[in-house]
């Protein structure tokens, strides 16, 4: 259940709805925003009569939720989430964020040769795994900490924040030394003890779609890390498994306006993973900014061809160029900027 609080509510008015609120059985969170206070109710085992609350002073509107996610769930914030990273970068806001880098984290000359050139595009998030979740065992698995301790070096060097992957809540406090934004991959996404785990922490998560997940497991992944109150997570498309077979998988570009209608939490695409080939990259980004994405998740490299993983999907860096300079056009027409 959902409580809007009148503006100017005060703080006594709130509180009594909070006490209210736990004594039928619920679980309080709260929304401070600029105008109004919003509380979300979750977890009573039993009907409640939202007259109860509706009564009470200083309440605007009560709202039973139908939908399974309560508090990733539009109406727990109509304004919208703006997810801080740090260093001046929100995603949510007016700023399309791109966060670009390779697959993986190679080595310290691969990181600096490729942070150089998407700083140099004006990129201030760049992405690398550390730990890879390969489809095969014997693929690169990635360089695990050494990885993290090359990338922060380089990242610092270059004033950018770090998006990588966690596989495991064992790796919470290590990924904590490092990181900036915590990615939950699509293999992860119903990792149920990982989503809880992170929802301990206040880091920013990236969440990706599941390869067969709908978009409401998608929001119910979500709500597990809410629940335990980070409420810092950003969503991700990244292409879904369908009977086509012309792509690695297909990007659901429909998906970025139906979670920005149900939903608060800023949404942004991966067009790399989502087509698996770079010619496909630019077109599918350039779709998803057109779309209203809140960033975009891309990978390039400075020698593909020699990339330990995913190498046929990472831009060049004149692709990458061309691709910054197309989604700033973009990004203005849908009233954004980049
Ligand atoms: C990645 O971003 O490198 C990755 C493995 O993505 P996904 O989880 O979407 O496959
Ligand atoms: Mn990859």
């Amino acid at each position: 259940m959902i409580v809007v609080m009148q503006e100017g509510a005060t703080e006594e008015q709130i509180q009594a709805v909070i006490r209210n609120l736990m004594d039928q059985g619920f679980d309080v969170h709260r929304s401070t925003g600029a105008v109004q206070t919003v509380l979300g109710g979750v977890g009573a085992k039993t009907e409640f009569d939202t007259r109860v609350v509706e009564l009470m002073e200083g309440v605007q509107e009560v709202h039973p939720v139908v939908a399974p996610y309560k508090l990733a769930s539009r109406h727990f914030r109509p304004e919208g989430t703006v997810v801080d990273l740090g260093r001046g970068v929100r995603v949510g806001g007016k700023q399309v964020v791109v966060m670009a880098g390779p697959c993986s984290v190679e080595g310290m000359e691969q990181m600096e040769a490729i942070a150089e050139l998407v700083s140099k595009q004006g990129v201030r998030v760049m992405r690398g795994g550390a730990f890879k979740p390969r489809t095969s065992p014997y693929s690169f698995q990635g360089l695990g900490q050494k990885g993290l301790e090359i990338f922060r070096q380089v990242a610092d060097r270059y004033n950018m924040l770090i998006v990588s992957e966690i596989m495991d809540q064992t790796q919470i406090p290590l990924m904590l030394e490092y990181v900036d934004v915590l990615q939950v991959g699509a293999r992860n996404m119903q990792n149920y003890n990982l989503l809880r785990e992170l929802g301990k922490v206040s880091r920013p998560i990236l969440l990706k779609r599941g390869i067969a997940a709908t978009i409401e497991e998608l929001l119910l992944s979500a709500e597990y890390i809410m629940s335990g109150g980070n409420y810092n997570v950003i969503l991700c498309e990244r292409g879904i498994r369908t009977f086509e077979s012309a792509t690695r998988n297909t990007l659901d570009v429909s998906a970025i306006p139906v979670i920005q209608k149900l939903s608060h939490l800023p949404i942004i695409a991966d067009p790399s993973h989502a087509t698996g080939r770079r010619d496909k990259v630019l077109p599918m980004a350039r779709a998803a900014v057109a779309a209203g994405a809140d960033g975009i998740l891309v990978e390039v490299h400075h020698d593909p061809d020699r990339a330990l993983s995913d190498g046929p999907q990472a831009l060049f860096p004149e692709q990458f160029e061309r691709l910054m300079k197309q989604l700033r056009v973009i990004a203005e027409a849908v009233e954004r900027t980049l």
